[in-house]
């Protein structure tokens, strides 16, 4: 699968599911409390599967150009899932030069 292709499902995974949990939060006042309760239940459980799942494929849809060095490199999942980002950029530390920065995303083919 192509990476871009990679990202735009998981974003709409989680969008999917955010809508579903919105839509039972929506529903809780009309439906019997044991529907709304398992329905929220539900949607929270799809939720956090689809949160797992948009992040695995978004880890693996290319790796990080450093700023200091130009070095690309992958960082470990942990490094990735903690470090502030912004839609193109995450702050990591560079295995090559052990600075941290905002390192630039670049999409492997
Ligand atoms: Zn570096």
């Amino acid at each position: 699968m192509k990476n871009l292709a990679k990202i735009l499902l998981s974003v709409c995974i989680l969008l999917i599911s955010l809508i579903l949990i919105m839509l039972s939060a929506a529903l809780f006042d009309f439906l019997p409390i044991d529907w709304s309760i398992l329905l929220v239940v539900l949607s929270s459980i799809t939720f956090i599967i689809a949160l797992i799942a948009a992040i695995l494929m978004d880890y693996s849809a290319g790796d990080y150009e450093c700023r200091k060095c130009g070095q690309r490199f992958k960082p470990t999942l942990s490094a990735y899932v903690w470090g502030a980002h912004t839609l193109t950029t995450r702050y990591l530390k560079c295995p090559h030069c052990k600075e941290k920065s905002f390192c630039k995303r670049r999409l492997s083919e």
